[in-house]
């Protein structure tokens, strides 16, 4: 059966590095959306209450309500019903219009659009939305913002600071007004962590480095981190492939001598993206890929019984055009986890 094998040293090596940049442990929120990143949303979780990491960050309650007893707060990014609700948990306030509808004595995080334009209320809005929370007796025990930019290299991540400073006097001025306790600010996620020096923020959200990434790790000399996650797959059948023979879907690998081949139980079903014959992709023990990826196998030039298909996604980032981050979160939440 194909596995997930999560390595629980690397995963600390991680943890240990972020806490050091943000300061402390308790100004790391671990952020947990979509099954972990693809990692497993309990396992990561625990793994992280272990380590000592007291926040967490989610998209939604019924991922909240799976990690409830694991952390002191967890921020719900995304949630407009709030059908469950726990002390625990703290429901990101993406718009004024939502404001009317969120049930009574909850606790909240403003977010705010500093320049993103995605989800958050205006820096103009924020004393309306403090106004309205307030009426509602909603306690607003955060205000955060997101950067469009952390991982590029342009001055939006500069504006987008200055006017979260801003934003941050304003908040301090109104809470005094209204006789409220100052909420907690946080504005980076892994890469602005790792972009700013002397952080002071109240915590950091931190995602990807979690993992083992940080992409444009290059430009930024940002520390190296490892990798958490590795795919493994388990031989189905094997065979020996004639000269001149082809395998799999449009035939389009072809022999050019007798060669043993295998198929392993990973395909595109189980969430690892379809490769062709234009993208060659070669396993870290030196196993190529042959021909297009089934939905639920792929075939390789050897006979092991497990093979690692990936210990590090970058090369697949790379072959697919796309970020790290979509290569671990696709994977299919069914396949199983071990921990090492
Ligand atoms: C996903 C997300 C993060 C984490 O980002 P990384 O780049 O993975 O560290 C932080 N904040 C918000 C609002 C997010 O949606």
């Amino acid at each position: 059966m194909a596995k997930i094998l999560l390595n629980k040293e690397n995963l600390f090596y991680n943890f240990g590095v972020i806490s050091k940049q943000a300061g402390s442990v308790e100004k790391v929120a671990v952020v947990l959306k979509d099954n972990a990143y693809g990692h497993g949303l309990l396992e990561i979780a625990t793994l992280a209450n272990e380590f000592g990491i007291k926040k967490a960050v989610v998209k939604s309650i019924d991922e909240a309500l799976v990690i409830e007893k694991l952390f002191d707060d967890i921020l719900i990014l995304a949630q407009k019903d709030i059908h469950t609700y726990s002390h625990a948990f703290h429901i990101a306030v993406n718009s004024l219009d939502v404001i009317e509808t969120l049930p009574e004595n909850i606790k909240v995080h403003i977010k705010v659009d500093t320049g993103m334009h995605r989800n958050g209320v205006s820096p103009k809005e924020i004393e309306e939305a403090f106004l309205g929370l307030y009426r509602r007796n909603i306690q607003v025990t955060g205000v955060f913002t997101h950067h469009k930019c952390a991982d590029e290299l342009t001055t939006d991540f500069y504006w987008q600071k200055a006017v979260f400073s801003r934003v941050k006097e304003d908040v301090k001025r109104i809470c005094e007004k209204l006789l409220l306790p100052l909420p907690a600010f946080h504005s980076c996620n892994s890469a602005a962590l790792f972009r700013t020096s002397n952080f002071d923020e109240d915590f950091a959200r931190v995602g990807i480095a979690t993992y083992g990434y940080l992409d444009n790790a290059g430009i930024f000399k940002f520390p190296k981190l490892k990798p958490v996650m590795s795919l493994w797959a388990s031989r189905l059948a094997s065979r020996v492939l004639k000269k001149g023979q082809s395998v799999g879907y449009g035939g389009t690998y072809t022999a050019s001598e007798d060669m043993s081949v295998s198929t392993y139980d990973v395909g595109y079903g189980d969430g690892f993206l379809r490769l062709n014959e234009k993208n060659k992709y070669t396993t870290p023990k030196g196993f190529n890929v042959l021909g297009k990826v089934s939905m639920d196998n792929l075939v390789l030039n050897t006979q092991e019984e497990e093979v690692c298909i990936f210990d590090d996604v970058h090369a697949l980032a790379e072959i697919h055009d796309t970020i790290t981050y979509e290569i671990t979160t696709t994977l299919n939440p069914n396949i199983k986890k071990e921990i090492i």
